[in-house]
């Protein structure tokens, strides 16, 4: 039985860690665009010098080239033996992309079993990732969740005052949430009319995270 799959989340939602857990457990090939496009360039093909020459000016690969990319290795994945199906990571996030994909799997003869959403508050998120605090001498990183310096505002090593790079600040954060939510909010709508969009509620333990996104998977495999 194959079983292919999209998780959607928000930064810090807990996305890559869900995904390779629940990869590992159903035996899924994890595809992801920036992957397909680093092995295209070390392949040396026609294709890669193209790659190599957009990249080098600074530019974004065009969805027409990774979708011929994507379509050659969901090919050959299919194509093996044992072949149980797909998660695919940060692709599609726009309505065009997700078109293509559509017609991509019908060419294959294979079709999306499910979308993924995982839920998480913006309170949660901004918890979580502006725990972060690192030494402005050794670098050092501290969480101050998971593992706090023992003196707070101190690194433990040489004594520093720990600060916030500007990525870990709670505006950085929000304004990049802010940014997700506008991006893939049409998508969300997209894959809810199409009655593939399953969302779980994320703001719970990694653990926990986990072992929900399996009992919603294992819902959706008796259902096939
Ligand atoms: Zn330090």
């Amino acid at each position: 039985m194959v079983l292919n799959l999209i998780f959607l989340g928000p930064p810090g939602a807990g996305k890559g860690t869900v995904a390779q857990a629940v990869a590992d457990k159903f035996s899924l090939a994890q595809v992801s665009t920036g992957d397909l496009i680093r092995a295209e360039v070390a392949s040396g093909s026609e294709l890669a010098k193209e790659l190599q020459e957009i990249m080098s000016s600074g530019g974004l690969v065009g969805d027409e080239l990774v979708a011929k990319m994507l379509e050659a290795k969901l090919k050959a994945l299919s194509e093996e033996e044992g072949f149980s199906g797909i998660i695919f990571d940060g692709f599609p996030r726009t309505i065009p992309q997700a078109n293509e994909l559509e017609n991509i799997l019908t060419r294959l003869e294979q079709k999306l079993d499910a979308v993924i959403n995982i839920e998480s508050s913006e309170e949660n998120i901004v918890k979580r990732l502006s725990s972060r605090w690192t030494c402005s001498k050794c670098k050092q990183i501290y969480n101050t969740v998971t593992n706090p310096p023992k003196v707070e505002g101190v690194c433990d090593i040489d004594g520093e005052a720990l600060f916030q790079r500007e990525d870990d600040k709670p505006d950085t954060i929000r304004a990049r949430l802010a940014q997700y939510n506008e991006k893939t909010a049409p998508l969300i709508e997209f894959y809810k009319e199409k009655e593939l969009l399953k969302s779980y509620d994320g703001n719970v333990p990694p653990a926990e995270s986990i072992a929900a996104a399996e009992k919603l998977i294992e819902s959706i495999k008796e259902g096939q």
